[in-house]
């Protein structure tokens, strides 16, 4: 799971892939390996051929420049002086098991990916860097942005990405589906044989000479670093990539005390459009930063307390959730594959596999750099339009961190499971599909209730100037997440607050202005009346009032949007540059 990108996955804005590493390696650097393993495997299947993607001229959408500028080139580039030469060795190798992975990525993602990007030559001349770079961010000819509609061509988007042929019949998906044939696996690609019938196909098989390759250059990291528990979460990574069993190494990723790190494998299912079933590729490359890391061990001791506090019935409150997961604070210093591609992650949490989160919980993982990159580049630049003045002071990188930071801590608080009508159930349970935008809100406003009450006991040690700090720069992120759109759980979540905080009379808008003013104390007051509005509906786990709550508060109003309306300029996300690394 990510933030900007976070239902299980990731709080942040739109993918990006640094421009100049993108095209190189998106083209196909490892369609070789793929297809040489192809060859070599036993049980014989074939590839889709790629005369759809056909010839001729072609168009690109008009506003293309403005697409590919909506992604601003941000160099991320965090120190590594302080590592020794055996870690900085380490660490080079760690990036170039990470470009592997961005290889892989690729082929996951689009079909005949070599073949649609040689049609840029078909474009007008005018066209073709813009679309050769915007390519790169989305990694095919479908922006990521807006619903995977191509910007250049007229192909439709293969729900499916490559994980599945093309022209699956009515049939045949319902074979996938039926749990009995062997389909629905994270691990595998389904193809068809040589008789066209159906075969799902190992990872580490179909991509098995570039898994190979991986998995070699893990162990020689694994031979290099001192730290132990890189070491054998190295050694136990690499056979995975090529058993196709995960287990052993998620359990190892989860004690890594090392200050070089990789976050390394196939992870997410959103790629899979079509079944949501198959895992994409990606990597983390990640300087640790220790001192911040124990900071926030501290807080996490907190957690019980915090509940204890909560604004709401006693009857409600949850004193055994807060699991002991570990915390990290860490700088990227190389990303590739499904993360890579659309919106930049700022925070993750991972693993997926519940037997590992039962078993160890789950690791809260917060790329420091990528956070602050954000919040200079877009967070800043949009308070600029719809902050009063006189607030702008107060924006802080550090308030912006930790509003990620106790967003994530408080999916970890309030109700959970619950009793409705004497039987035990969970609150994802009974509000279905609402129960993500409203826990989501949840988040954010226990966030921020989170640090004020910590504020409050003295706890935390934040500066006094903390509920000024919290106030503007929570306003201004409220802007930049409705900007992805109120069709999307973080983006109504967002609208919620907004609205909430509107009738509440903390937010003030100035029509002389056309700023936007948080009233500090009536902030906190009204904070903790969303968070008890919100825990209530989701202790008593009433859908009913769910719904009738998100309909209420989850729009947009005039003001709203005139205020997105002043944003189109501003980036939408990052595309990180890797200067150390990027070829
Ligand atoms: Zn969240």
């Amino acid at each position: 799971m990510n933030i900007d990108r976070f239902s299980g996955r990731r709080l942040g804005a739109f993918p990006a892939v640094a421009l100049a590493l993108a095209a190189t390696l998106a083209a196909g650097l490892w369609l070789c390996p793929t297809s040489e393993a192809a060859m070599n495997d036993k049980q014989a299947f074939v590839e889709g051929d790629c005369g759809w993607v056909g010839q001729g001229p072609l168009k690109a959408v008009p506003d293309l420049d403005a697409r590919v500028a909506a992604f601003v080139p941000t160099t991320l580039d965090p120190s590594i002086a302080h590592l020794d030469a055996g870690e900085q060795a380490v660490l080079a190798k760690l990036v170039e098991v990470a470009r592997i992975m961005d290889g892989l990525f690729t082929l996951q993602a689009t079909p005949c990916h070599d073949e649609l990007a040689a049609r840029i030559a078909d474009l007008p001349e005018g066209n073709r860097e813009a679309a050769r770079r915007y390519l790169a961010i989305n990694r095919g000819p479908w922006d990521r942005r807006f619903e995977l509609t191509p910007f250049f061509g007229s192909w439709e988007h293969p729900a499916g990405a490559n994980f599945y042929p093309r022209d699956l019949t009515a049939d045949e998906k319902a074979f996938i589906q039926d749990p009995g044939n062997g389909m629905n696996t994270e691990f595998t690609v389904v193809r068809r044989d040589a008789a066209g019938k159906l075969v799902a196909v190992p990872y580490s098989q179909y991509y098995g000479a570039a898994l190979q390759q991986a998995a070699t250059l893990m162990r020689e990291a694994a031979a290099l670093t001192k730290n132990a528990s890189l070491k054998a979460f190295l050694a136990s990574r690499a056979d995975a990539f090529l058993t196709d069993d995960y287990y052993a190494s998620d359990m190892l990723w989860m004690d890594l005390d090392s200050a070089v790190e990789i976050t390394v494998g196939p992870y997410e299912t959103y790629e899979d459009g079509l079944f949501g079933y198959k895992a994409s590729f990606e990597a983390f490359v990640t300087v640790t930063d220790p001192v911040e890391s124990q900071r926030l061990a501290k807080f996490k001791h907190e957690l019980p307390w915090l509940e204890s506090q909560l604004p709401i019935a006693e009857a409600d409150k949850n004193p055994n959730r807060g699991s002991d997961s570990p915390i990290c604070v860490v700088d990227e210093a190389y990303s590739a594959g499904d993360t890579r591609a659309g919106v930049q992650t700022i925070a993750f949490n991972l693993p997926n596999d519940e037997r590992v989160r039962e078993a160890k919980g789950s690791k809260k993982v917060m790329l420091r750099n990528v956070m602050n990159a954000k919040f200079d580049q877009i967070l800043v630049p949009i308070a600029k339009v719809v902050v009063a003045d006189d607030q702008l002071a107060d924006l802080t990188a550090e308030s912006f961190f930790l509003h990620t930071l106790w967003h994530e801590m408080s999916h970890g608080l309030g109700p959970g499971k619950i009793v409705k009508d004497g039987r035990e159930t969970e609150v994802r349970l009974e509000l279905k599909d609402t129960f993500s935008t409203l826990e989501e809100a949840k988040a954010d406003a226990m966030g921020e209730w989170d640090i004020f009450v910590l504020a409050r006991a003295g706890k935390g040690g934040f500066p006094e100037a903390i509920f000024r700090q919290q106030s503007a720069t929570y306003l201004a992120g409220i802007f930049r997440s409705v900007r992805f759109g109120i069709g999307e759980a973080h983006g109504k979540a967002n609208a919620i607050q907004y609205n909430y905080l509107v009738e509440k009379g903390a937010i003030k808008y100035d029509a002389a202005t056309g700023r936007f003013r948080m009233d500090v104390p009536v902030f906190e007051t009204a904070i903790a009346g969303l968070v008890h509005d919100i825990c209530s509906i989701q202790a008593r786990g009433d859908y009913e009032g769910s719904k009738a709550f998100i309909a209420k508060y989850g729009v947009t109003t005039p003001e709203l949007d005139g205020a997105l309306a002043k944003l189109g300029h501003i980036p939408v996300d990052i595309a990180p540059v890797f200067p150390r690394w990027d070829r």
